[in-house]
């Protein structure tokens, strides 16, 4: 996912558009994905990432162990643009509605106060210490989701920035795990592609795009087809599937690009598709990656 020339930007608004218009039920929500990824640019461009040394054989011994490219807990991250990205999207949160905003004053408040650590937060939303969260928030009376949104939107632009360094090293046909190459993280959304449906998986963190089995689930590995199933609505719109697994009762959605003829931008269909979401979920499926759902 790149998010930094404006050429680029501005395909993502318009897909945005494009959706808020052909689904006015997730015009609100989109909206706010509009702010979030406008302020996401403007600060993109001032991101700081080292430079990553990594040797030829290494790559080769670390895909061949499933092992991905960067350990995320190693990566230095820029607090500089990470502290900036989070109060500009504090600040995009709190034009969304009255809740959100009583919430993002809140979350201001502690982080004025010193109670709430920034850097500390980022590093714990790396290690994915969901325990730490959850003190975090019920001892500060801090909207739990939300806080986590924040923060997730304010580091992956800095995971994005290290896999555009990375990103030549992964060769596709020798990954398969349902875990990112680059950084290790669990996948998004997903995507079939070209005229035989090759499946991609797209990072929730760093944004890189890998290939996928079709008939096995990312997160628990089963390849057992009588426990892979998936759905979709309505006819028209078999674009967009939502694929289950019986085994761990786990599902993710997937975009089958070759029956939509639009421009299609992976990380927004996941937000341009959230009844599919509440939809699994009351079918007692479970998504594996938080999303703006429960924000
Ligand atoms: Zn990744
Ligand atoms: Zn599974």
């Amino acid at each position: 996912m790149e998010r930094q020339s404006p050429e680029e930007l501005d395909r993502i608004i318009e897909r945005i558009d494009a959706i808020a218009q052909k689904r006015p039920s997730h015009k609100e929500v989109l909206e706010f994905l509009k702010g979030i990824v406008t302020e996401q640019y403007e600060v993109k461009q001032q991101i700081k990432v080292e430079p990553i040394d990594i040797k030829e054989d290494m790559v080769k011994l670390k895909i061949r162990e499933g092992f991905p490219l960067i350990d995320k807990k190693d990566l230095k991250l820029d607090m500089d643009s990470g502290t900036t990205m989070f109060k500009g999207l504090c600040a995009v949160a709190r034009k969304r509605n009255d809740k959100v905003a009583g919430d993002v004053k809140k979350i201001n408040e502690k982080l004025d106060a010193g109670e709430l650590n920034l850097e500390e937060l980022f590093e714990k939303v790396v290690a994915e210490d969901e325990e730490y969260l959850d003190a975090t928030a019920e001892k500060l009376k801090l909207n739990k989701e939300l806080l986590l949104f924040l923060a997730k939107n304010s580091i992956n632009p800095i995971f994005e920035a290290y896999a555009d360094q990375l990103k030549g090293y992964v060769d596709q046909k020798s990954w398969w795990k349902g875990y990112c190459p680059i950084c290790g993280s669990k996948p998004l959304i997903g995507a079939l592609r070209k005229k035989e449906g090759e499946r991609f998986l797209l990072c929730s963190s760093c944004g890189f795009e890998w290939r996928f089995k079709r008939m096995q689930c990312p997160f628990c590995g089963n390849e057992d087809r009588k426990k892979h199933k998936y759905f979709f609505i309505e006819k028209e719109d078999k674009g967009y599937r939502v694929d289950v697994c019986e085994k761990c009762k786990k599902y993710i959605k997937t975009i089958d690009t070759r029956e939509l003829f639009d421009d299609v931008v992976l990380f927004v269909e996941d937000i341009g598709t959230l009844h599919l979401d509440i939809l699994a979920q009351k079918e007692g499926y479970e998504r594996e990656v938080a999303n703006i759902l429960n924000v």
